[in-house]
């Protein structure tokens, strides 16, 4: 292997060091604890599993966390009214709606009654456009972490030949606006895309946000290139692997994530950092509001 690994282990356990950090400094200043509600419906194993490490975190970071598991069978309107409850809650600062939701739920009604400046997951439009519009507030997650890598290993992506493979709400979209913001020259892949290939070949900078294993084969990607692989694929022995063939990419690659121990940790780091980022916005509102 000549690719040097991008170690997401470390770097989210110094993000999550950060905001324990500031969390303490805040407190220090007399101002308040940051709080993230988060709501998870039904009993999905795997959700389930993501919310405690969401709350293990928050516990670590010194941040409160608010949890409200509801029932399988719960409805919209319930769902819209403790979503009420929590954008009036002075002691919540961010709320994050686990998804997926069971069938019965429309979840894109819910996203968008949260309030913009508590939305930590960054999934509301108007979030969504700020980053567009490159007047980014709270950041998606995922690709705000993968930024964070790119950082952190000291990577200069400005002026880069960028693709991204996947181009989901939650990952590939907003991935594209970040690497854009960035100075990246981005092209975004999609399950209509006529010769992957050929766009992965040119990537000096390759994000790969599908959750198909092998779907980029490691000889597509350029010599030098960097690699993401955003991609978390159970294999049928249990093992974890991402979209990219690793053994290959990284014979290929300057950089490369591995899968797990990638991207994966930065996701909750990121949600930590929107936590307390959200916690300043809500202050500075308060603030105003005490002006008006
Ligand atoms: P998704 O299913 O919502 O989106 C997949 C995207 O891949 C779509 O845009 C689709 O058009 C595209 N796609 C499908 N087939 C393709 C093809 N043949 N060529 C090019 N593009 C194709 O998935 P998602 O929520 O964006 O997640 C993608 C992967 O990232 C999954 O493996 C998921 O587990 C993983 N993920 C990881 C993290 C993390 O690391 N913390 C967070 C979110 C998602």
């Amino acid at each position: 292997m000549t690719a040097q690994l991008i170690d997401g282990k470390a770097i989210a356990a110094e993000v999550r060091q950060q905001v324990a950090r500031q969390v303490k400094a805040r407190q220090a200043d007399g101002k308040r604890t940051p709080g993230l509600a988060v709501i998870l419906v039904g009993d999905d194993p795997a959700s389930h599993v993501y919310v405690s490490n969401k709350h293990r975190a928050c516990e670590q970071a010194g941040v409160l966390s608010f949890r409200h598991a509801l029932p399988d069978d719960t409805t919209q309107q319930a769902l819209e009214a403790l979503i009420d409850e929590l954008n009036a809650d002075p002691r919540v600062d961010g709320i994050l709606l686990q998804l997926p939701l069971p069938a019965h739920l429309d979840e894109r009604p819910l996203l968008e009654r949260i309030l913009p400046h508590k939305d930590v997951d960054g999934f509301h439009p108007y979030n969504l456009g700020r980053l567009a519009q490159r007047l980014p507030l709270l950041r998606p997650c995922t690709p705000k972490g993968v930024m964070t890598l790119l950082q952190t290993s000291g990577l200069k992506v400005r002026g880069l030949d960028a693709t991204v493979v996947g181009a989901s709400n939650i990952v590939g979209r907003p991935m594209a606006l970040e690497l854009m913001l960035a100075g990246c020259t981005t092209t975004v892949c999609h399950r209509f895309t006529r010769d992957l290939e050929s766009h992965v070949r040119r990537a000096e900078l390759l994000v790969v946000a599908v959750g198909k294993p092998g779907i980029v084969k490691g000889e597509w990607v350029r010599d030098d290139a960097i690699v993401i692989d955003v991609g978390i694929n159970r294999e049928a022995d249990g093992r974890l692997v991402g979209d990219v063939e690793f053994a290959p990419a990284a014979e290929r690659a300057s950089w490369i994530t591995p899968v797990p121990g990638g991207v994966g940790p930065m996701t909750v780091a990121s949600l930590l950092e929107n936590t307390l980022y959200a916690a300043e916005l809500h202050d500075a509102m308060a603030r105003e509001a005490s002006h008006a």
